[in-house]
């Protein structure tokens, strides 16, 4: 009522509404007003991580956190006022529109900035243009010597810095694949267990940074995770400036392009392309993008909460999600942030990328010459799953409906300047008949696809068009045979793609068909693209002609998309390729349908791998602190080995093992707590409170199913919150993971709960993480592919069972791995489970104590403390 009645100020208004229960509550959000006045700054959303960043007190407690929101209102008004403001270009324009807006700072903020003398440049004006450069020459072939490899490292590492025995080994190891290759086709290829705190980054920046000084070439660093690009990003200074002599960086971050601002799309949005909040929010990306170091939308510099404060898809609109990219023919092509990583990272010594993009671009770059030939795979053990992810085919009604706005546009009358390819090949068409005609075939055809509103008919039983037919049968069909006890939880359901009705196999028939009279129309425009660059007609300037590169590679990759949808859709009745899974889908979340699918993987994603990405390199690095199996038993190395890629290109990997120097007997101690029943959700979340309670906060809590951790989430938060325990947990708070993480590291009192994405995803070194909690040893979800992988696991000699515990040795170790971060960390690692068998306890490192107690001894031990241990030896304590 009192925010109705009048503006309160605020920090993160949608938090505070979904704690309170109050969806519409609104107010004068200092999170927006520090967007405006400080573009492109990083700030964590709570009320200390603000006073942090406007160097204000921090409030000691809850009740002084009002007078914070008033100071710190104060303190970003004198910052505008300071003639010193950094970001004063661009303000008073903006505040002009943002008060047509109706923005509630714009009242506030107007007194303060005058109006400039002279006109303000306005965004686009002010972003300075890339240049073009010439191909960097192939590298030299060089030859690392030791003694240059260790004098290297010791000039990243520093004077006077500890050696390092582990860390040098590791640079010795890494730098063999920068030797010159021996035959076409086979790489050098690394394997390196990297334990934490052996200094893994500067062991290998150190001969990557050797070898491209003297080869002139380009290393790939490819991670898994944007928090270890950020790591890299800064390690990397210690071997490269900010910039050469010549302005360029020597160092670039490579994402997907549907990271990046596309500034055609904003220069939409600022001109009524988007309405209401979503407008406010288009400015406030505006001036962001006017003081921003790259353009990255997602995990760059634009703080991960600005889009939440909004509303989430409207950031995704500002980007390229759909290779709408209309190249040269855009007015902004020279400035575009996209177009200048392209070619930054095309004279870049160091890319930072990360493996989805790596393995994308190996497979479909526009210039193969632009291919990663010296690779250095960080987070190794995250590379098998990236490479089943990408070598995937998928044809679901929303990939189909993406093809069809790609080809056709908006249909009902939309905002914004969204185009079909009629559109965008509009001049293509007036020119060349053949291709005006291959357009109308296409775009004709594509009025098969599903259309908005599908999923409703497909329940009413009333699809239209055949490939709309294909998914209600394919629905049909799931719903009828899944046996994944799914329906019932509200989960997605799936079955075999074998013995299926003729239902299916029919509309499977009828949809290839469809998808066929898109394609053929498709490669005729190819040819007529082709034939107009080989013999260009007068009218064709250089930009032009690039733009008509583009297209024919946006082209390219829809029909190679086209052609694997229709191959899928082929083999649907026939034998099944033993090389393949394939099944199908209904995706729902909390019982809401929201996609119907066909989906192929490869038994072994790495067969792909091998040929797009080893087959062609020079030398490839896959490191890890967990690539290897904590198993006592067989060969540690065989898994990393086979799904490493190596047997398909028939290279034998170069192995090394670096042990992490941390003293984990002495620092940690796992808990398995004996009696927390399975399924007891009132004892689950109680015990989650009470080690909170006792660890006073510092907690992070992992669960493997949404369901309970929002239950846990549901009876503690309110009340820990009450003791100055704040609570944090994915799919719950309005609040995008990577904030999540900043807020957890900023406050030694908060707890996180998350699930998966938290498991190997939180680097928190120091005191603000000092217990890891585990609902359940963390089983694989026996999935149709996880059946046949497994299958083929036990087929091959290693036992179904053994496969398994692979993978949850390897998920333990990961989420192990998040405890213990420096020398100085220390903790507890708790399992709320009584069923933990014993072959499992090898994924903890060795030395590290083992205890089975019953929670009231495990809140005894986590609040005296690890480093008060060994007072108290412990006889029954079991060894890993
Ligand atoms: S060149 Fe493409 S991605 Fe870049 S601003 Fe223009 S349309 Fe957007």
């Amino acid at each position: 009522m009192a925010a109705a009645d009048t503006p309160v100020l605020l920090i993160n208004a949608p938090l505070v509404a979904s704690r309170l229960g109050y969806p519409d509550l609104s107010g004068l959000d200092l999170l927006e007003a520090f967007a405006f006045i400080h573009p492109a700054r990083f700030c964590v959303p709570t009320p200390r991580g603000l006073a942090e960043a406007l160097g204000l007190p921090v409030p000691e407690t809850d009740a002084a956190v009002p007078e914070l929101l008033q100071r710190a209102a104060g303190a970003l008004i004198a910052a505008v006022r300071d003639p010193a403001w950094f970001a004063r270009e661009g303000a008073w324009s903006a505040l002009q529109s943002l008060e047509r807006l109706r923005w509630p700072w714009a009242q506030v903020l107007k007194p303060h900035i005058a109006r400039p003398e002279k006109a303000e440049r306005w965004l686009f004006a002010r972003l300075p243009e890339w240049e073009e450069a010439g191909e960097r020459p192939a590298p030299r072939q060089v030859e690392l010597s030791p003694e240059a490899v260790q004098a290297q490292l010791a000039r990243l590492t520093g004077e006077g810095a500890e050696i390092r025995e582990g860390q040098r080994a590791y640079a010795q190891a890494v730098s063999r694949i920068f030797a010159p290759r021996s035959a076409p086709g086979r790489p050098h290829l690394a394997l390196a267990q990297a334990g934490t705190g052996i200094g893994k980054t500067l062991g290998y920046l150190a001969p990557a940074s050797l070898w491209a000084q003297r080869s002139g070439g380009t290393v790939w660093v490819s991670t898994f995770t944007k928090n270890l690009q950020r790591q890299l990003r800064s390690e990397s200074r210690r071997a490269w400036p900010a910039r050469r002599p010549d302005g360029t960086p020597p160092v670039v971050v490579r994402k997907g392009r549907e990271n990046y601002l596309c500034l055609l799309n904003l220069e939409d949005a600022l001109q009524g392309g988007f309405a209401g909040r979503a407008a406010v929010l288009a400015q406030l990306v505006a001036r962001w993008g006017a003081y921003t170091r790259d353009g990255d939308m997602i995990g760059g510099d634009l703080p991960g909460w600005l889009g939440t404060l909004f509303r989430k898809r409207a950031i995704a609109a500002l980007t390229d999600q759909r290779g709408e990219c209309i190249f040269a023919g855009c007015p902004h092509y020279r400035k575009c942030f996209i177009e200048r990583a392209a070619r930054d990272s095309a004279q870049a010594d160091l890319v930072i990328a990360n493996h989805a993009l790596v393995m994308i671009n190996a497979a479909r770059a526009r210039d193969p010459n632009q291919r990663p030939t010296r690779l250095i795979f960080d987070e190794g053990h995250h590379v098998f799953e990236a490479a089943d992810a990408t070598f995937a085919a998928t044809l679901s009604g929303q990939e189909a409906i993406e093809l069809r706005r790609w080809l056709i546009g908006p249909e009902r009358e939309a905002r914004g300047r969204r185009r079909g390819l009629s559109a965008r090949l509009a001049d293509v068409a007036s020119y060349d008949e053949a291709g005006a005609e291959a357009i109308a075939a296409a775009c004709k055809a594509g009025q098969l696809l599903p259309t908005d509103g599908w999923l409703q008919r497909l329940a009413d039983n009333s699809p239209f068009g055949p490939l709309e037919a294909l998914f209600a049968a394919v629905r049909t069909a799931t719903y009828a045979r899944d046996e994944s006890g799914g329906h019932e939880a509200g989960y997605g359901l799936e079955t075999e793609a074998s013995g299926l009705p003729g239902a299916v196999i029919e509309a499977a028939s009828a949809a290839g068909e469809a998808l066929a009279s898109i394609r053929v129309p498709l490669i005729r425009l190819g040819g007529r693209l082709e034939a107009i660059l080989a013999e260009p007609p007068d009218w064709l300037d250089a930009q032009g002609r690039a733009r008509i590169e583009g297209a024919r590679f946006a082209l390219a990759w829809r029909i190679e998309l086209i052609a694997a949808w229709e191959a899928l859709l082929d083999r649907l009745g026939g034998p099944a390729d033993p090389q393949f899974v394939d099944w199908l889908a209904v995706d729902r979340s909390e019982a809401r349908e929201f996609d119907v699918a066909i989906h192929r993987r490869w038994l072994d994603p790495m067969k792909p791998f091998a040929r797009v990405v080893l087959e062609p390199a020079h030398g490839v690095l896959l490191t890890s602190a967990t690539l290897t199996d904590r198993t006592l038993e067989e060969d540690r190395w065989a898994s990393a080995i086979a799904r490493s890629g190596a047997a398909h290109i028939e290279v034998t990997p170069q192995l090394s093992t670096a042990d992490s120097p941390f003293d984990y007997a002495s620092r940690a101690e796992v808990l398995i707590v004996t009696d927390i029943a399975k399924g007891d959700l009132p004892a689950l979340a109680g015990a989650y409170a009470r080690i909170i309670e006792a660890c006073g906060g510092g907690v992070l809590g992992l669960f493997t199913a949404i369901r309970r951790l929002r239950a846990v989430h549901g009876r503690i938060a309110d009340r820990l919150a009450r003791a100055g325990l704040p609570v944090y947990a994915q799919h719950v708070d309005p609040i995008d993971t990577g904030t999540l993480v900043d807020i957890f590291r900023d406050d030694p009192r908060a707890s996180l709960l998350g699930t998966d994405a938290l498991r190997d995803g939180v680097d928190v070194p120091g005191h603000s993480l000092r217990c890891v909690v585990m609902e359940q040893v963390p089983w694989p979800r026996p999935d149709i592919l996880h059946k046949a992988r497994r299958l083929a696991a036990s087929k091959a000699g290693g036992g179904g069972s053994a496969y398994d515990d692979r993978i949850i040795r390897a998920r333990l170790a990961q989420a192990f791995g998040r405890l213990i971060r420096s020398k100085e960390d220390a903790g507890h690692f708790i399992v709320l489970s009584p069923a933990f068998p014993s072959r499992l306890l090898s994924a903890f490192p060795p030395g590290t104590p083992v205890l089975r107690v019953r929670l009231d001894e495990a809140l005894q031990r986590v609040a005296s403390g690890v480093l008060d241990r060994q007072s108290d030896p412990q006889p029954g304590a079991l060894q890993p």
